[in-house]
C-alpha cells in the first residue's frame, strides 16, 4: 500500500539535514509523490542576508539544497519529486497549501531552527498542527543545545515499535490504513491501547463498567483481528481504566514506542484550532514520533 501524496515542510538551514534519515524511512515506506516546501521568512532576510546580496542568491542556495533532498527522496523510490519555496509566514502558507490541495499526509520536525531544548514543540508546527484538517506525522528532534542542529538527535528507526490510540472514535479509525501502511516496514511490535478514562466513567454504576469493559474488550479484539494480516511480529491489546492521560504517558514510557498514532478531533464550526486534551498532552509530552489523523 503507497500513500498518495506527502507535503514536507523544511526549514533549509535548521534540522532539515537531521531530519533526513527519517523522512528518508517514510519514503522508503512507498509514496507516490512529495512535495518539498520552504518558506523563506521576511525577517530571515534583514538578518541573514548582506545587503549587497538580492533575492536570487538566497532563492538559489535554497534551491541547491532542496534540489539535494529531492533527488535523496527519489533514491528512496519516490517517481514523483516536487519542490517549492515561498515567501511569508511559514505555517500560513503550509496552511494555505494544504487546502488548495489537500495531500494524505503533512510531516514537519517538532524543532526548526530556533531549536529551544525547553520548547516542547516549534510555533510553526504547533499551528499547523491546530489548524489542519490533514493527517500531520511530527516528527520528534531531541534539542540539547539551543539553536544548534548538531545537538540535535532523531530515531529514524520509526516504525521499529507502534503504539496505536483508540477510543473506537471516527479519527480513531482514520488510522487504521495508517497503521497499515507502517506495516510494510516490518514494526517488531504494535501496542493498541484503549484507555477506560475514568473522568467519563462517572457517575456509572459498576455493573456499567463492567460492560463498557466487556464491549471494548471485544472491540479491541476485532481490532487485532483485522490487523493480523498486516505482517507485523507481535500485536498486543491493551484495556486500562484510569486518567486517559497519564495512563498513555505512563504505557509510551514502558513500551517506549517508536511512534504514536492517535485519532484527534477536527476543527469543529465556531471552535477554530480545537485539539482534545490527550492529543495535546501526548504531542506535547511523549518521547516518540507522533502521527495525529483527523
Ligand atoms: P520557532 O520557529 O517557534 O522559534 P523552531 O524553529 O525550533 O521554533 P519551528 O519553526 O516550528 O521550530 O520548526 C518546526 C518544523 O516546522 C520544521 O522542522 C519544519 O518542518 C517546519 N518549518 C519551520 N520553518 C519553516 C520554513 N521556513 N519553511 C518550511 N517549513 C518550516
Ligand atoms: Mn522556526
Amino acid at each position: 500500500m503507497k500513500m498518495k501524496s506527502v507535503l514536507i515542510p523544511l526549514e533549509v538551514y535548521g534540522t532539515a539535514g537531521r531530519m533526513l534519515p527519517a523522512v528518508a524511512e517514510i519514503a522508503r515506506l512507498g509514496i507516490e509523490e512529495a512535495e518539498l516546501l520552504h518558506v523563506e521568512t521576511e525577517l530571515m532576510h534583514v538578518i541573514n542576508v548582506p545587503e549587497t546580496a538580492d533575492d536570487s542568491d538566497i532563492y538559489e542556495s535554497d534551491d541547491q539544497v532542496l534540489k539535494g533532498w529531492k533527488s535523496n527522496i527519489e533514491d528512496c523510490g519516490v517517481s514523483k519529486v516536487e519542490y517549492e519555496v515561498l515567501k511569508g509566514i511559514p505555517w500560513i502558507e503550509i496552511l494555505e497549501k494544504a487546502e488548495n490541495n489537500p495531500p494524505s499526509l503533512i510531516v514537519m520536525g517538532s524543532h526548526g531552527k530556533t531549536l529551544i531544548p525547553r520548547m516542547l514543540l516549534g510555533s510553526q508546527t504547533e499551528n499547523v498542527l491546530h489548524h489542519t484538517d490533514v493527517p500531520l506525522l511530527i516528527l520528534r528532534l531531541s534539542v540539547m543545545k539551543k539553536g544548534d542542529p548538531e545537538s540535535c538527535t532523531i530515531n529514524s528507526d520509526l516504525f521499529r515499535r507502534v503504539l496505536y490510540l483508540t477510543d473506537f472514535s471516527e479519527e480513531a479509525k482514520r488510522c487504521i490504513p495508517f497503521i497499515e501502511w507502517m506495516a510494510s516496514a516490518k514494526p517488531d511490535q504494535l501496542v493498541i491501547l484503549h484507555v477506560q478514562d475514568t473522568r467519563r466513567l462517572w457517575p456509572a454504576t459498576q455493573e456499567q463498567i463492567n460492560e463498557f469493559n466487556e464491549k471494548d474488550t471485544r472491540r479491541l479484539a476485532e481490532l487485532k483481528e483485522q490487523m493480523n494480516n498486516y505482517g507485523i511480529s507481535q500485536i498486543v491489546t491493551e484495556l486500562v481504566t484510569g486518567n486517559a492521560i497519564d495512563e498513555i504517558l505512563g504505557v509510551a514510557d514502558s513500551f517506549k514506542p517508536t511512534i504514536i498514532v492517535m485519532g484527534a478531533k477536527g476543527r469543529t464550526g465556531a471552535l477554530k484550532a480545537l485539539l482534545g486534551g490527550v492529543a495535546e498532552a501526548v504531542v506535547h509530552r511523549a518521547d516518540a514520533h507522533v502521527l495525529v489523523v483527523r
